[in-house]
This record gives C-alpha cells, sequence and structure tokens, in this order.
C-alpha cells in the first residue's frame, strides 16, 4: 500500500492524507493551507485524486487546517462517509459553515476589484450551500469504540487532547491476509489542559505520522502563564488601555473563558466594578461554545465536577458575548479598559483585524498572542517587532505593547512529543515526521532518530511512500479485564453525575421555567430514563446469567 503527504508536509496546515491500498482508497484530514498567499494558492489547485474515487475519509479533528477543504472534496465529487468524533461533528457544523461565508465575501471583494481593472470573475473556492450539503457526509463516533469501516480496515479514535473532540486515529488495514497498522498523531496537546482530556498514548503501530509544530520547543507553563495573562489585564487596565487577545473561536476562547471564570470564582473579593469587562466579540466563538455545552460528556473530570456543582464555566458576572456587527463596532466608538478576545487567532482576517487597528497605535493598550503564529501571518508579523504594519488599507503604527504567552498552547512541545512516541513497545517501522516549519521539523527528527532510536522521515509535499506489511500488530481484542474495568468506571461516573445533581438545589434553579424549556428537560429526562432503564434490564441479565 501507499501513503502519499498531500499537505502539512514542511508545514502546519493543509492536513491531507491519501492512503492506497489494493482494495481502497481513503484520506486523512482534508485541509484549508492558510498563511501567506503561496500556500493560500494550493487551495486553488485540483486535488491530487480524483475525489469520487474516495472510499471514505477520516477526520482527526475540526480546525479548519484540517477540515477546511471538506465542502471542496464533496462538490467535486466526494459521495461517501466522512468518520469523525462527535465533538467534532458538532465543531465542523459551526467551521465549515464560517469558512464558506469566508470564502464568498473573500470573493466578492475581489470580484469588485476585478470588475473596476475589467478582469475576469473569480468563483468562491466553495459556498455556504456547498458546506451545508458536506456536513452530511460527517458520522460520528466515540473515543475508544472500534469503528469497522469494510472487511479489510477498522479505526479507532483516541482523545488527542488538542481540541474538544480531537483524535489520534488507529488505522488497521488489512491486504492480502495481513494487517498493517498506522497512527495518526493528528494535532497532538498537551496534558493537564482546561477543560479537555490529557492525550492518550498508544503503544502498538507499524507506522506513525506526528505533528511537530513545537517539535524544538518546551512550552512555558500554563498556571504561570494564567497569572501572566491575569496581570497584562490588570497593568493595562490601571493605564485606561485595551486588551486585544487575537484567539481561535473554537478550543482557545473557552479556555480563556474557563481559566478567567475559575480566576474570578476564586477571588470572589474583587468587587463586581473592579472587575474589567471581558468581551468575546467573535459570532462564532458564542456558537462554539454552545457545541462545547452540548458535548460536556467529553469534558475532562474537573470541568464536569464543576458544572455538576453548579458553577456555568463559561459565563460570569464581567463577561458579555458579543454577536451583532454593531455591537462589535460600538466597541471602538468609546475607550474604556477593557479585554477584548476575537477571532482569527492568527489576526489574518476576522473581527480582530478592526479592534488591531484601532488600538495597536496605542501605547497604553497590549495585544496578547495565546497560540501559534504561522509564518507569513500578521501575528507572526507583530511578534517579530514589525513597527508599521498595514490594516484593512490604512498604515498602521504598533505601539501597544505585545506579549505571547505560549503555555496556552493546544499543541504538545518537544518533551511531550517525545513522551508520547516513546510509549510505543515496538519500534514503529517508520515515523513520518508532519506538520512542522523546517526548523522545528529537522531539531525534531533529530532527536527522534538519536533519544528513541526510531526511523524517521520528514516528507515533502507531494511525497508518497510505499508502506508494507511489517506483522507486527494485529489489532488483540480488550482483554475480559480490562472490558470489566471500563464498564465498571463508567458506571460509576454515571452514578457520581446523578450525585452531582442531586446535591444542587433543584427548586430554586426552576423557578423562571417557561414553557419551551419545560419541555425540552422533560424530553430530556425522558430519553435518560429510557436509557437507564435499558441499562437496568442489562444488569438483570447479568446477574441471572
Ligand atoms: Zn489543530
Amino acid at each position: 500500500m501507499k501513503i502519499q503527504f498531500l499537505g502539512a508536509a514542511k508545514m502546519v496546515t493543509g492536513s491531507n492524507y491519501l492512503i492506497t491500498t489494493e482494495n481502497e482508497k481513503f484520506i486523512i484530514d482534508c485541509g484549508l493551507f492558510q498563511g501567506g498567499s503561496e500556500e493560500e494558492n494550493l487551495n486553488k489547485e485540483p486535488f491530487k485524486f480524483e475525489p469520487s474515487e474516495i472510499d471514505f475519509a477520516i477526520l482527526t479533528h475540526a480546525h479548519i487546517d484540517h477540515s477546511g477543504r471538506i465542502p471542496l472534496l464533496v462538490k467535486e465529487g466526494f459521495t461517501s462517509s466522512i468518520y469523525a468524533t462527535k465533538p467534532t461533528v458538532d465543531l465542523c457544523n459551526i467551521m465549515l459553515l464560517d469558512s464558506a461565508k469566508i470564502q464568498e465575501s473573500d470573493t466578492q471583494w475581489e470580484n469588485k476589484k476585478r470588475m473596476r481593472a475589467g478582469k475576469p470573475l473569480i468563483e468562491p473556492l466553495y459556498t455556504s450551500k456547498d458546506a451545508i450539503s458536506s456536513l452530511n457526509n460527517l458520522k460520528p463516533c466515540y473515543y475508544d469504540e472500534l469503528v469497522v469501516i469494510n472487511e479489510n480496515i477498522t479505526v479507532r479514535f483516541s482523545d488527542a487532547g488538542h481540541i474538544l473532540g480531537s483524535a489520534i486515529v488507529e488505522i488497521w488495514i488489512k491486504e492480502k491476509n495481513k494487517t498493517t497498522k498506522i497512527v495518526f498523531s493528528g494535532d497532538l496537546g498537551m496534558p493537564n489542559k482546561p477543560i479537555i482530556n490529557n492525550p492518550s498514548y498508544i503503544e502498538e503501530a507499524d507506522y506513525v505520522i506526528v505533528e511537530s509544530t513545537y517539535g524544538n520547543t518546551i512550552h512555558e507553563n500554563l498556571e504561570t502563564n494564567v497569572l501572566d495573562l491575569i496581570k497584562i489585564i490588570n497593568d493595562t487596565s490601571m493605564k485606561g488601555g485595551t486588551v486585544i487577545i487575537p484567539s481561535f473561536a473554537v478550543g482557545r476562547t473557552q479556555e480563556l473563558i474557563y481559566e478567567l471564570n475559575n480566576y474570578y470564582e476564586n477571588n470572589e473579593e474583587i468587587a463586581y466594578h473592579q472587575r474589567i469587562p471581558i468581551y468575546i466579540d467573535s459570532p462564532m466563538a458564542v456558537k462554539a461554545t454552545e457545541a462545547f455545552m452540548e458535548n460536556t460528556y467529553f469534558f475532562n473530570k474537573e470541568t464536569k465536577d464543576r458544572i455538576l456543582s453548579g458553577d456555568s464555566v463559561f459565563e460570569f458576572e464581567n463577561l458579555k458575548y458579543v454577536s451583532s456587527t454593531e455591537e462589535s463596532m460600538a466597541l471602538n466608538k468609546v475607550r474604556f479598559p477593557r479585554v477584548i478576545i476575537s477571532s482569527s487567532g492568527m489576526a489574518t482576517a476576522g473581527r480582530v483585524r478592526h479592534h488591531l487597528k484601532h488600538n495597536l497605535w496605542d501605547e497604553n493598550s497590549a495585544v496578547v498572542f495565546v497560540g501559534y503564529q504561522a509564518n507569513g501571518t500578521l501575528g507572526r508579523l507583530l511578534l517579530d517587532g514589525k513597527k508599521e504594519i498595514k490594516l484593512l488599507g490604512e498604515e498602521i503604527a504598533v505601539k501597544a505593547s505585545i506579549h505571547s504567552l505560549k503555555g496556552f498552547s493546544g499543541h504538545a512541545d518537544e518533551p511531550m512529543l517525545l513522551d508520547w512516541l516513546s510509549r510505543f513497545k515496538e519500534k514503529p517501522k517508520m515515523v513520518f515526521v508532519v506538520h512542522g516549519e523546517n526548523d522545528e521539523q529537522v531539531q525534531f527528527c533529530s532527536t527522534v532518530k538519536n533519544n528513541l532510536g526510531f526511523n524517521c522521515i520528514i516528507p515533502n509535499l507531494f511525497d508518497e511512500f510505499d508502506i508494507d506489511y511489517s506483522g507486527k500488530t494485529e489489532y488483540k481484542e480488550l482483554g475480559k479485564e480490562s472490558m470489566e474495568e471500563n464498564l465498571i468506571v463508567e458506571f460509576q461516573s454515571l452514578v457520581d453525575t446523578i450525585k452531582g445533581i442531586q446535591n444542587r438545589n433543584l427548586s430554586i434553579k426552576f423557578k423562571d421555567i417557561d414553557s419551551k424549556k419545560y419541555f425540552d428537560i422533560k424530553r430530556n429526562l425522558n430519553e435518560i430514563k429510557d436509557n437507564m432503564m435499558d441499562l437496568s434490564r442489562y444488569l438483570d441479565n447479568e446477574k441471572k446469567s
């Protein structure tokens, strides 16, 4: 069989891998290329495969550099299933539609210029209609379940700890009666992050495809960075300035809200009038936060416990969600100390560019980056210390202080990546290092070779490799003991959830009930009761046998 690297090879965006076996062709991820115009032009190139010939697709997570060309794939003739975790499917509902809207409005803008210049008009990469129709192809899965795609291919998603629903993908491929196992790390996260679980470890693989965004970096400590952020917010507001935080609407923004909520929950002595107003100015972040709350099952224990104890983790007094354009524009009409968290995370598009335009010139203001800034993006230019930039058609002097807090990163750093790789019990036949920029990749590859003794290679974009059967990793069924252990843990967590609800004061909670909410809750309760009856019948049968 063959694997071809069609994106995120010697770069961090456009994730897309093609696997061709004797019986099938499938892809992992189908992301947009983002960053400078050179990368973005790659989006307009035709796929290197015939979309109608692809048997199925697997999606590691919802970030647009992994999912953003799915509507294009479907538009070009792909008709089959795309397997992803349930939160990924829910988040794609928001993100792909948003991406389509950006494609449409960018094209409209470009066409106005073309019309004036007498040039031929162009079409958007895909439209909202394409995005909506592509969502029907997504098939939601849960972590740890075996997804039998056909008689030759079985897939399992494990938590990658990067964003909600992010997955490491194990794929068992049968060819000529022999099974080869390929593991895609997807984007790997750091342990002990807010909201989401720690990345899982995988113990067996013939071939590993591993990300390397921070393959040569050791991250700052998250807890220290949270304190740094609070200090920047307090110092800036003392000077009367604004803090702008460009942030990915999905994931990073919810983590920031979660951390700020914790801070105010733990410091109740700070009176309301002393609390700096915090605006989440991103309609997509508002929708993503709702999608998060639809998927609390996938949260880590600490967050679940907080919710069960009655803490609305994404809401606090001085936090305001901004959806409408009018409200967003109004933010820049009056100057007062505040924090504006807005997307996009690399300041390449979106409302944050307006806020930067209105605040970068002000030496009392601050810009705080809390995520990766790819080459060629406005975020990277600011981090590199550019003193003057062109933004929304204007020259802007950069006088605000620029900060970068790397502890918030959603990507594993070098020690974590090495730790993750070191858990493979036997050396994989080959480790392919992807999703990184040149220096990080070269250094990481040599660290992997030196420290772990693994064969390691950095594929070029469009490189193709033969992957032979190595005979090490037939799929092993879960042992009886692990099955028993898993079920006991799951049942216990269900019992804990119910206990958590029991401890709440129900009559206070339902004081302001209206008829819509009443029937929503009733329906939910009925469904749960129905499922509980099924479970309890199963336990009775177990007892009898
Ligand atoms: Zn990602």
